[in-house]
């Protein structure tokens, strides 16, 4: 399945649970906010696109950042 996750890093208090709970997608900057592995990444977002198996993994990220700016959506 092919997928696309955005992250707003702007409002990110870096709070660790998103590359907690999927650390094959999601990773701290020197910061703790999060970034995207292999994806593209400045200030304020992180964007990539995945075609595998672990959308599952990338919504339970989603769902489990308190601020709500994790987007996972299906290409
Ligand atoms: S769960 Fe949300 S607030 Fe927490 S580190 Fe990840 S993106 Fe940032």
């Amino acid at each position: 399945m092919k997928y696309k996750i955005e992250i707003e890093r702007g409002g990110c208090i870096a709070c660790g649970s998103c590359y907690s709970v999927d650390p094959s997608h999601f990773e701290p900057d020197d910061e703790g906010k999060s970034a995207l592995i292999g994806g593209e990444t400045d200030a304020s977002g992180s964007s990539g696109v995945f075609d595998d198996d672990e959308i599952e993994n990338a919504r339970n990220a989603e769902d489990s950042c308190p601020v709500s700016i994790i987007t996972v959506t299906e290409l």
